[in-house]
């Protein structure tokens, strides 16, 4: 249909017919979709899939294979059914060559189109039996055909897929593992240089490293009280910490955490207006917050640049000793800031007064704070004191709020 919602030229009758009720159809749903609430909206969306995106699939499944049988592709100037669909009916390539592969092993597993026909089974499952057939041969899916489609009508496609990975398994052991070898020759990982202040990391794993990866970043994942994060930013934070702690070294051993190097200069430690950023060495800038956080807890950066700041850093007192440390960690025992529990090897020293304002790296003037507070102090505009026992974080003055209390 054209973007207008007249429709396109049929030639075939019937054809007209049907593309007049399909469009009537697809208003009145629309129509539903605006109006319906609670129960009712969701037993609509049921409607949409199981009578009619799954079996308009099927349809398409059918007509596709059909299509690229008779070669009439070509009338278009298209080198293949593939090419035509990504043109024609605007489908990715990947999505187009999906329904490719689904049309033509449907041809072999007639269980599996009646199901889908009927929006037994939706899309998706059949994508999975489709592969699956590609892997192992239809003649093996047809055997085990009626225990699959049974499976999938009682699992989402990624539990169904598990199912299907263990059948394939069981009917060809060497072709599971050439497939493994073959995901796992796919493996990469890639780290984009900083753009608008976000780096893009993009990549595949196999099986195992992705579920190595999800198990290892889970235990940094768990929400706090009142946690705002979305998950997803939960996810991040949990990868960037986890590089954070390198490879198992415990607080006190610095050596085997990753090294930041930030250059900065002294106005921009200082925080006075008009300094320049500071630069990450590995590409990228830092506002001076930033810096200053990073400064703040020194065991995580060296910082390089001007002669002054090497003299600063020289003689600054903000270098914690590993006793001081211990001692911080043994009076805070997790992040201070109301409603937090971080435990300690997820936070930093900060400086209650900073040291590039005269502050010491002496317990009074020190707090363990979790990685996301200190971030909300320095770059947040909060700021944190400890008056008679208790830990008072306030918001910046711009934002109306009240004032957070927490006893030590
Ligand atoms: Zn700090
Ligand atoms: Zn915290």
């Amino acid at each position: 249909m054209a973007a207008s919602g007249s429709l396109i030229e049929l030639k075939s009758r019937p054809a007209q017919v049907a593309a007049r009720q399909l469009h009537a159809a697809v208003k009145l749903i629309s129509a539903c979709a605006q109006k319906a609430d609670g129960a009712q909206l969701g037993e609509l969306l049921i409607l949409i899939r199981e009578a009619g995106i799954d079996p308009l699939e099927a349809a398409f499944a059918t007509g596709v294979r059909r299509f690229d049988k008779s070669g009439d592709y070509a009338v278009d100037g298209a080198l293949s059914v593939t090419a035509w669909l990504k043109w024609k009916c605007k489908l990715s390539g990947g999505a187009a060559a999906e329904r490719v592969e689904i049309g033509k092993q449907l041809e072999r597993l007639p269980k599996t189109e009646e199901a889908f026909a009927r929006g037994d089974v939706g899309y998706q499952h059949v994508a999975v039996i489709a592969r699956t057939a590609e892997n192992v041969g239809a003649a093996a899916v047809r055997t085990e055909e009626r225990n699959l489609l049974n499976a999938a009508l009682t699992m989402d496609p990624g539990q169904f897929t598990t199912v299907a990975k263990n059948f394939e398994h069981r009917v060809d052991a060497a072709g599971a593992l050439a497939e493994a070898n073959r995901a796992y020759q796919r493996r990469f990982l890639h780290v984009g240089d900083p753009q608008d202040g976000v780096v893009r990391i993009d990549g595949l794993l196999d099986a195992e490293g992705g579920a190595t990866v999800r198990a290892a970043l889970a235990a940094q994942m768990k929400p706090i009280k009142d946690d705002d994060r979305t998950h997803g930013q939960r996810f991040a934070d949990a990868l960037v910490e986890f590089c954070r702690k390198g490879s198992g070294g415990k607080r006190g051993s610095s050596g085997s955490r990753p090294q930041l190097i930030i250059r900065a200069s002294l106005a921009t430690l200082a925080g006075i207006p008009g300094a320049p950023a500071g630069e990450l060495e590995g590409g990228g800038t830092v506002p001076a917050e930033t810096v200053q956080r990073y400064a703040c807890d020194s065991a995580l950066i060296r910082m390089t640049g001007r002669t002054e700041l090497e003299h600063e850093r020289n003689n600054a007192s903000r270098t914690l000793s590993a006793s001081t440390r211990r001692a911080l960690e043994a009076r805070d025992r997790r992040c201070v800031w109301p409603s937090c529990g971080r435990p300690a090897d997820w936070c930093d020293g900060h400086h209650l007064v900073w040291w590039t304002r005269g502050g010491e790296s002496s317990l009074p003037n020190l707090a363990l704070l979790c990685r996301p507070h200190h971030r909300q102090v320095h770059e947040g505009g909060w700021s944190i004191q400890r008056r008679e026992k208790q830990w008072l974080v306030q918001p910046p003055l711009k934002i109306p709020g009240r004032v957070l209390a927490r006893r030590e």
